[in-house]
């Protein structure tokens, strides 16, 4: 059974069972989150299960190109309607964030190669976190581009047990928080913000545009998937302070909807200022986050009913 479970622990566990192991199981297929708690932040409401919805959309937006775009600087959008992928370019061969399914790799060939780049320049691959629609790909990519493939610690067991038609998942160098990836200039941060997964990553890095450097966040999903274990409240209430903390100009996530990406690509086509500097909503997504799972917390102390 792939680590690929954004769901709860358990419906994975029957998924296991259902589908046998070498299974996939897709996010539509398993059972949807509760839709309690409901939270209110900046006027939107919002529960577990329309939070899923929101970052997952249909089956089709997980598979859907959207158009490949220049994010800033030296950092554009590869990724599908609902699943992030970002490509780095730098002088000396490029750096992807997060392949996706499996199946989408050929979709973010195809928008790399639209923005006038070579997936085979592909030097360093990164993910955001072991799930299945953010890392499944990571085999594949490697295999298209060589690319060295490189993760948290903490995730690396929940990756070793992610095999898409039985291959083993590549992992050239285990990083660990704090540490730093650098190609042709370009230098990554890896924090541990831990909770979603074990070894979830936020990459921090530096983009330059119109004579100025920004600093841009890759957020990784700060949603709690079930159960809130004292070992799992301890990793959110790091990770959430740790978040607020970053510095911060422009907001990315492994889900456009975390950073609001149709609104700001429509913006971007109507020209003006760069719609993806924006300071003000850089702890938007992490604000939504953390109201759920104080909600979430205060849900599983009470009594359960009679
Ligand atoms: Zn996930």
């Amino acid at each position: 059974m792939k680590k690929m479970c954004e769901l709860k622990l358990f419906t994975c566990l029957i998924a296991a069972v259902v589908l046998g192991p070498g299974s996939t199981m897709n996010h539509a297929q398993g059972q949807p989150p509760p839709d309690h708690p409901a939270v209110t932040v900046q006027g939107q409401t919002y529960t577990p299960r329309l939070i899923l919805a929101r970052n997952m959309g249909t089956e089709e937006d997980q598979t859907r190109q959207f158009p490949p775009h220049k994010i800033i600087g030296n950092i554009h959008y590869v990724g599908t309607r609902t699943l992030s992928s970002f490509l780095l370019v730098t002088p000396q061969g490029n750096i992807l964030i997060d392949s996706t399914y499996e199946r989408n790799v050929p979709t973010i060939q195809k928008s790399v190669e639209q923005l006038g780049f070579k997936f085979s320049d592909t030097r360093i691959l990164l993910g955001n976190h072991a799930h299945g629609d953010h890392q499944e790909g990571d085999a594949l990519v490697k295999q298209l581009t060589g690319a060295q493939v490189m993760a948290m610690a903490e995730d690396v067991p929940a990756l070793r047990g992610m095999k898409p038609g039985g291959k083993e998942h590549p992992i050239d160098r285990v990083l660990h928080d704090g540490e730093e990836v650098t190609l042709g200039g370009t230098t990554l941060v890896a924090h541990l913000t831990p909770g979603h997964t074990r070894g979830c990553t936020t990459w921090t890095m530096k983009a330059q545009e119109g004579g100025r450097t920004y600093d841009v966040m890759f957020g990784c999903s700060l949603r709690p998937t079930g159960v809130l274990t004292p070992a799992l409240v301890d990793e959110f209430t790091r990770s959430f302070k740790l978040v607020h903390a970053l510095p911060c100009d422009v907001q990315l996530g492994d889900h456009g909807a975390q950073y609001n990406m149709q609104e700001k690509y429509a913006k971007l086509q109507k020209g003006g200022p760069n719609p993806f500097i924006d300071p003000a909503t850089c702890t938007l997504e992490a604000d939504i986050q953390e109201a759920m799972f104080r909600a979430m917390l205060v849900e599983q102390k009470k009594p359960a009913q009679p």
